[in-house]
């Protein structure tokens, strides 16, 4: 399978079935920040992440945040939703991947890279051999050299839909 390949597409992170996730094996999810969790020019969680971050939780599941972002508010919305972080991450690079596995004790089987972006998160997570899964962006509004990247991601997906 292409290294830009993601192993499953949903809508957003709450489409995401945590039982699917857990059948694979999965029991950590390395999540990104921008335009997966949140908009990037936002840092306000609402109820509806508190309800999902408990509902994960709940299923056993480890998170951590791992963004590129190194501002402020990220150690503000990781300590809100009670999950670990891993900031300035240089995604698709292994390393920051590498830490949040050491700070959660996961091995690479059983973890999933949830984020918006093909070039950062599903590479980076390919490449260490964990489970993709891909979220449309929330916001079309991001950094220049994104939007340019999401129109070779658009060629990339090639027509591939998010699950219902
Ligand atoms: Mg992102």
């Amino acid at each position: 399978m292409s290294l830009f390949a993601p192993d499953l597409y949903y809508r957003d992170v709450f489409a995401i079935e945590l039982d699917a996730l857990a059948d694979r094996g999965v029991e950590f999810l390395l999540v990104d920040l921008d335009n997966t969790l949140l908009p990037r020019d936002t840092n306000v969680v609402t109820d509806r992440h508190r309800e999902w971050a408990l509902a994960v939780a709940a299923r056993g599941f480890g998170v951590c945040l791992v963004s590129n972002n190194w501002h402020d508010r990220v150690n503000r919305v990781a300590d809100e939703l009670g999950f670990q972080l891993v900031s300035k991450a240089v995604k698709p690079l292994p390393f920051a991947f590498l830490r949040a596995l050491s700070l959660l004790d996961a091995k690479r089987r059983q973890t999933a890279v949830v984020g918006d972006q093909v070039f950062t998160d599903v590479l980076g997570g390919n490449t260490l051999g964990m489970l993709t899964v891909l979220v449309q962006p929330i916001s079309g509004a991001d950094l220049p050299h994104t939007l340019l990247l999401r129109r070779l991601e658009q060629r990339i997906l090639a027509g591939r839909a998010p699950l219902p």
